[in-house]
């Protein structure tokens, strides 16, 4: 094993600093914004960022605004996580499926971060390894165990071993999910090392997920699509998850774009998600109605393949739901066609 792989120096290369990464773009960044939250761009990214300028998609994700620190409003925890976390690495919601953070760190600071006053935050994150396998040990009902953080990724293949290895000694964890950010911004991680160590465990689970974070087609080159398509295994499957945001995706052709490419590159739309009110993200936040309208133009853009769910973490700790359809199963009745015109549902239909 290489003790030094190509994707940890090329991490360790990325600015910190504002004033190295603004003298490296060409352009200002506004000052002490990175103090509050802290700035890290590979250098990579900083390359496609600078292509596209300071207006662009890029810029907007990954470089400090002065309204992280000068807009009110927006929450710490969003979507009221906290309170379903039995250990501090572990949060378990949903019956059959909990989240483990087996990290805080990423490959990235993504501006828009739902946890990026979590993940900023003073103090150690103390890990609780042996309580967590041992709740996840006593609970049966929890058979799909999805690895986010911060970004699994940015962990050593060795220590992606050791997790799987631990996870794949509980009989009733049948899947295993990856939630990461790393193919885009850092494409170097889906090396032969990390190929090894999954096929390793293809065997031992019966499938395992990489869910890929990702909000734009200009995030994306030839050798980050090249390095994705090249890491498939038998049992590794591709889904896709993005998160709509004001200034970056809100208009229905670049949602179309991204969602085709994803397709193209044999990677499943998942999940398209509401921006959620985060303390330090207000700018990238745009209400309910605006994103409905925008999802519901995809289906005329698209085919029905080619679109993901789009899904809203609702404030408050209750959890995600269908944000298309929010009535859920209360049913008012109602049935509108696509230009918003009542139509009758099926049981009302008098067409013969
Ligand atoms: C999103 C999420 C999951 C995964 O849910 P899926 O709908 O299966 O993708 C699990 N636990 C928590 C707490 C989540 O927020
Ligand atoms: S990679 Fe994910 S967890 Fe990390 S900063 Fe970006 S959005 Fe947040």
């Amino acid at each position: 094993m290489r003790s030094n792989p190509e994707w940890a120096r090329a991490l360790a290369e990325s600015f910190r600093e504002a004033g190295a990464l603004a003298d490296f773009l060409g352009w200002p960044l506004p000052d002490g914004v990175e103090t509050r939250y802290p700035l890290l761009v590979p250098r990579r990214l900083a390359a496609l960022i600078r292509a596209q300028g300071p207006d662009g998609a890029l810029a907007r994700q990954f470089l400090p605004n002065g309204s992280e620190t000068s807009l009110p409003g927006g929450l710490i925890d969003p979507i009221g996580d906290t309170a379903h976390a039995p250990t501090s690495q572990l949060i378990h919601r949903y019956g059959d499926r909990a989240l483990l953070l087996p990290t805080t760190k990423c490959p990235v600071n993504c501006r828009y971060c739902f946890r990026k006053n979590e993940l900023g935050a003073e103090g150690p994150f103390a890990p609780e390894r042996d309580a967590t396998f041992a709740y996840l040990a006593d609970h049966p009902e929890i058979e799909e165990v999805i690895l986010t953080g911060g970004d699994p990724l940015v962990l050593s293949d060795e220590k992606i071993g050791q997790w799987l290895e631990a996870l794949a000694g509980i009989p009733h964890v049948r899947w295993v999910r990856f939630h990461t950010r790393a193919p885009v911004v850092l494409p170097e991680r889906l090396d032969a090392g990390l190929t090894a160590t999954l096929g390793e465990f293809a065997a031992r689970f019966e499938k395992i997920l990489m869910v890929l974070h990702s909000n734009h087609v200009s995030e994306w080159d030839q050798e980050s699509r090249a390095a994705v398509r090249a890491f498939r295994g038998p049992a590794i499957e591709w889904l896709s998850q993005s998160v709509l945001l004001k200034g970056v995706n809100d208009e229905p052709a670049a949602l179309a774009a991204l969602f085709r490419q994803f397709s193209t590159d044999g990677i499943r739309p998942y999940y398209l998600h509401h921006p959620d009110r985060v303390l330090g993200a207000m700018h990238f936040y745009l209400p309910l109605e605006e994103g409905r309208r925008l999802y519901g133009a995809l289906r005329d853009l698209l085919p029905g393949w080619a679109i993901p769910q789009y899904m809203l973490d609702v404030p408050g700790g209750h959890g995600k739901v269908p944000a298309f359809n929010p009535e859920a199963h209360a049913y008012s009745g109602r049935l509108l066609d696509r230009k918003g015109a009542q139509v009758d549902a099926p049981e009302q239909s008098t067409h013969p």
